[in-house]
């Protein structure tokens, strides 16, 4: 049997996790990351108790050389790779005129440049697949300029960017590039929140519809995933 590889960073909570569960739900081989050892670790056991093979380990995203490690490694205990989720993000309220200037670094590094050297590490990799796919989690911060919004907006939109370029280079190799932009989901993210939790998207809403469009046939691809919520974005 054919097993495929998803990648995804920052799997350990909220939509990469939730991303993580379905594919290892459907059988995937899952690689995946996050800065925190005992959340790996959690992960691990679910994924083991769910009979799948996973690799996973400790790697900052924000940094270069981290990726590149962490991607060796995951490549050579599978061998390749079918789908890419460029997933891990963080999110820092504020404006851009009294933002400091190391949340400029922090977002800019985590959300944009973690997805860069990411797509560049697998693309080759992603061409030897009889079925690859590229996903980066963008937002609708990609698509509007929240108020409170500051660099995450910058970031988001850069990314976007970034997946639509992508999307154009890789046509020809037959990789299907995904932007997914999310409204607000309900993950760590938004903690100490007093909305109700039907305010939010489900993480688990958003793997689902990943996994759906993944399924397509390789002769379409979905450009943009934009979910909201049912009752729109919060202000
Ligand atoms: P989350 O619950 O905070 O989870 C973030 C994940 O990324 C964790 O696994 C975290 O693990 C990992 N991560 C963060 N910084 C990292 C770093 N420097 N190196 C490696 N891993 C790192 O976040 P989320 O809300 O699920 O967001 C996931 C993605 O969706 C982000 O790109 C976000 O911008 C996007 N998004 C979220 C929403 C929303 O409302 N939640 C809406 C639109 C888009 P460690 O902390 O252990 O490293």
């Amino acid at each position: 049997m054919d097993i495929r590889t998803i990648l995804v960073t920052g799997g350990t909570r909220g939509i990469g996790k939730a991303i993580v569960l379905k594919f290892a739900e459907a059988g995937f081989n899952i690689m995946s990351c996050g800065r925190n050892q005992d959340q790996l670790d959690a992960l691990k056991v679910e994924l083991d108790a769910l009979g799948v093979q996973s690799y996973l380990e400790t790697c900052d995203v924000r940094d270069k050389t981290s990726i590149r490690s962490f991607y060796t490694n995951a490549i050579n205990r599978f061998g390749g790779v079918d789908v890419v989720v460029n997933n891990a993000g963080v999110y820092v309220p504020g404006s851009i005129q009294d933002e400091e200037d190391d949340t400029f670094d922090l977002m800019m590094e985590t959300n944009l440049n973690s997805t860069y050297y990411m797509c560049k590490q697998s693309i080759p990799h992603l061409k030897q697949s009889s079925k690859p796919h590229l996903f980066n989690i963008c937002s609708t911060a990609s698509i509007t300029p929240y108020i409170n919004g500051g660099t995450y907006c910058i970031s988001k939109y850069a990314q976007y960017g970034l997946t639509k370029v992508l999307r154009e280079e890789l046509k020809q190799d037959g990789i299907r590039v995904t932007a997914v932009l999310p409204g607000a989901t309900l993950t760590s993210s938004w903690s100490g929140t007093e909305l109700p939790a039907s305010r939010f998207i489900e993480a688990s809403s958003v793997a689902e519809l990943i996994f759906a469009t993944y399924q397509v046939s390789n002769q379409a691809v979905v450009e943009d995933l934009l979910v909201r919520p049912m009752e729109g974005d919060i202000d």
